[in-house]
């Protein structure tokens, strides 16, 4: 699916964030849950349960980053 960058309208380029963490750098696997419970569960140690995924997006432009879900 082509994204577009809702101000300069042109195409989105696919990014991996990674979190620096420890002078390396992690490559983040962002999830997400639309459940309370869940939820709860998740900030007191891991997601058991997740609704989907979280991925990037560049506008090589106007360098806006873009997030948007995937369900699983
Ligand atoms: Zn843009």
């Amino acid at each position: 699916m082509i994204r577009l960058c809702p101000e300069c309208k042109i195409e989105l380029s696919k990014i991996i964030i990674a979190d620096n963490i420890n002078g390396g750098i992690v490559k983040s696997g962002l999830e997400y849950t639309l459940d309370d419970e869940i939820r709860t569960r998740a900030l007191r140690g891991g997601m058991k349960n997740r609704s989907g995924i979280i991925n990037g997006y560049l506008c090589t432009k106007c360098s806006r980053v873009l997030l948007y879900a995937t369900k699983d």
